[in-house]
């Protein structure tokens, strides 16, 4: 099975049957493959490589760049349903949401294709005669991409889709859990730029498989001017530092502890359908999982208990035959979710669901139910991000209680609200309201369109992908003085004869 999609993808099997990294499905733990790690002078080379190719294709103009990403969308859309189960065998989450991803991608290359042709910058008026003030964007240099097991493909293409345009060389180290997809994705990207022609330099595109230690690599080189790292806040914490100690910039997208709001306004069987989706779905491994429900006290019990026929109605199981719930990605995250759900027990908290499932039939494959865990304060506990699926039901009777349990976490990715009043609505989108990078009114915290800038604030790590203006991230600024007259006047007015 995995042979022929990942033919069909373009991968040789030469790529993915010899190694040392063991490349497992979380369906049943079995083998799809293995894939051997860069060794220190590979990912050096790759580096110089990806310089090289960085100066060929910054001189490419931006609109012939953005050629190459929309051939490679259409690469993604001819190869969308092969991809999209190849997400599915790897990483475990629901064929729908496999498919999802493959979408995703194939936006952001819409948008940076778009984008290819709005590279601009300002211009600005200058206080001396005969004088003109711009501000230009150019290609920075080899991004250096860092990406999670949960999302395996979309993060990268977020980053890949807009650098390309923007004439960045692209360097990527996909989680060592998911490798096979990356491999994939640089089939296809191989495949637009046979297409495209010779204007697209050997090494614009590498693939660096390996485990931390090929990430810290990247992380430590200042031939690397942007890292982008997608993962745990763990991560982040040696990222981030480590980056800016060589003055690099980096795009940190770390952990989340989302929360919702549920108001006594609300549309209950809405936000019940918008709960179930971002607080099991994909088994609650995405960063914007729903995991703390804050719900007005009037209706928390009314709430708690729809929420649980809600919950016994969802089927978990083979994520390629129309569950809604996959497993969870290994035993560790399986084991991370029982010890909490234990000391949430001895901690008094009332405990529904969370017990293994499909144990059985899937020795190797983690299946849980999902749990929901009516706490009585947000403790350390309820601040941490667990990888599961673990919704925390807080109560409140103020809207100010909430939004303050809402803000008084670490994370700050995203973030909700369910009301039909207006002036809640308002006040949670407001400068005193929530205080993540993502802020919706009756939708779920999960399931963002690229449109929008992604990303979060405090441990979540402050960077922004995909639409908006995030294309000025992959680019350097520089800002232009030109003198058209005959004089030599100085700024402020300065004499200096
Ligand atoms: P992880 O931090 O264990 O690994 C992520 C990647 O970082 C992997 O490729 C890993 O090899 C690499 N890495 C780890 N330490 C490194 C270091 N010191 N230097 C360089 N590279 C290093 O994360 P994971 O378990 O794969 O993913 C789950 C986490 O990712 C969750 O916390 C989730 O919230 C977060 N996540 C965040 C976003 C977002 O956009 N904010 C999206 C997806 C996942």
């Amino acid at each position: 099975m995995i042979d022929s999609i990942m033919q069909r993808l373009g991968v040789g099997a030469d790529q993915y049957r010899d190694g040392d990294i063991r490349v497992t499905t979380p369906i049943d733990g079995r083998e799809l493959g293995r894939v051997r790690s860069a060794s220190r002078d590979e990912v050096d080379q790759a580096i110089a490589d990806a310089q090289t190719a960085f100066a060929a294709w910054r001189r490419v103009p931006a609109p012939r760049r953005g050629e190459l990403v929309r051939l490679f969308g259409e690469q993604l859309r001819r190869h969308k349903a092969d991809l999209g189960a190849l997400v599915t065998w790897e990483c475990g989450k629901i064929l729908q949401e496999g498919l999802g991803e493959v979408q995703e991608m194939i936006d952001i290359c819409d948008l940076a294709v778009g984008q290819s042709r709005q590279l601009f910058g300002l211009t600005i008026a200058s206080e001396r005669p005969g004088h003109h003030m711009r501000e230009s964007w150019h290609p920075l240099g080899p991004v250096g991409l860092v990406t999670a097991f949960n999302f395996p493909v979309a993060p990268w293409a977020w980053n890949a889709a807009l650098a390309l345009v923007c004439g960045d060389s692209l360097l990527w180290k996909p989680s060592e859990k998911t490798p096979l997809t990356a491999l994939a994705c640089q089939a296809l990207l191989e495949r637009a730029m046979a297409e495209f022609g010779d204007e697209a330099p050997a090494h614009l595109s590498q693939v660096i498989l390996g485990e931390r230690e090929a990430g810290e690599q990247l992380v430590n080189d200042p031939r690397v001017p942007l890292i982008s790292a997608t993962g745990s806040t763990r991560m982040g914490r040696q990222v981030g530092p480590a980056v800016a100690a060589r003055f690099g910039r980096s795009i940190l997208e770390l952990g989340g502890n989302n929360a919702m709001i549920l108001t006594p306004s609300a549309d209950l069987d809405m936000a019940v359908r918008a709960i179930l989706f971002s607080a099991v779905g994909t088994a609650g491994q995405r960063c914007t999982s729903l995991r703390r429900l804050v719900v007005h006290r009037s209706i928390k019990d009314e709430v708690v208990e729809r929420l649980k026929q809600a919950y016994a109605g969802v089927t978990i199981g083979d994520p390629l035959e129309g569950h809604l719930i996959g497993p969870l990605i290994d035993r560790q995250a399986f084991d991370a979710m029982q010890s909490v759900l234990t000391q949430a027990r001895e901690q008094g908290a009332r405990v529904f669901g969370g017990q293994r499932q499909l144990a059985e039939h899937y020795p190797d494959g983690y299946y849980v139910a999902p749990a929901i865990v009516e706490v009585a304060e947000q403790n350390d506990l309820v601040r941490h991000e667990t990888f599961a699926p673990i919704l925390y039901v807080l109560g409140y009777d103020e809207l100010d209680e909430a939004i303050a349990l809402n803000n008084d976490v670490p994370q700050g990715l995203s973030s909700c609200i369910f009301t039909t009043d207006v002036r809640e609505a308002e006040t949670f989108v407001s400068a005193v309201g929530s205080d993540c990078g993502i802020a919706n009114v009756n939708i779920g915290p999960s399931g963002a369109e690229i449109g929008g800038a992604f990303g979060g604030e405090k441990e979540t790590g402050g960077g922004r992908e995909s639409g908006s203006d995030v294309w000025k991230t992959y680019m350097r600024r520089q800002t232009n003085t030109v003198n058209y007259s005959r004089e030599l006047p100085l700024a402020q007015g300065i004499k200096f004869d």
